[in-house]
């Protein structure tokens, strides 16, 4: 049941997820009404942001870029499930395992890791999803460039995102949280690959 709770998570933002039947399980999605902008985005555009930002090393703290390794890049998402939800991804454009290399691979599972290490240290998350999505029907937003998405959980944190909803909110706090993830990367040698 835990996967499928991702597999609403990470529907896009509005929407519900029509396979639960399960009212208990229904109300506990989490609520994140500033993904309107990012769906509104999707059919403007399809310019996959993954590699602009890999192409523009100069704006990384504007394109809340928190790590760049030799075959990954890690980003905060600016369209949160929750806060310091993060993506991880290859720096080839791919969309999927197939095509990914095991370093590849072996290096986005360790950024898994010092993601969740991070994320620990600067906000002390209760609990983490971590998943991907293939397809736009299983919810990928950019299923041409696949990524992992690790979102930290609180107890509770279902009540508490309906409350603190504003986007500008949630701009003002993503820069913030940047700045910490850094601050507690530098001193704790994060990534260690
Ligand atoms: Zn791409």
């Amino acid at each position: 049941m835990k996967f499928n709770k991702l597999g609403a998570l990470c529907k896009l933002g509005g929407e519900r997820n029509q396979d639960m039947s399960d009212d208990r399980l229904e109300n506990k999605n989490l609520w994140a009404p500033w993904r309107i902008k990012y769906i509104q985005g999707l059919s403007e555009s399809a310019d996959c942001f993954i590699c602009h930002n890999l192409k523009n090393p100069q704006d990384d703290d504007k394109n809340l870029v928190l790590w760049r390794t030799d075959r990954s890049i890690v980003v905060l998402n600016r369209f949160p499930y929750n806060n310091g939800h993060l993506l991880i991804a290859p720096a080839r454009h791919i969309p999927g395992l197939s095509e990914s290399t095991s370093e590849e691979l072996l290096e986005m599972i360790k950024l898994v890791r010092e993601s969740q290490k991070a994320l620990s240290l600067a906000i002390k998350p209760h609990g983490f999803n971590v998943g991907m999505n293939f397809g736009r029907c299983a919810g990928a937003g950019l299923p041409e460039h696949f990524h992992i998405h690790v979102v930290p959980r609180w107890d509770g944190d279902t009540n508490f995102m309906s409350v603190c909803s504003d986007t500008d909110i949630i701009s003002q706090s993503l820069t913030e949280l940047l700045e910490l993830l850094k601050q507690v990367s530098r001193e704790n040698n994060l990534p260690a690959l």
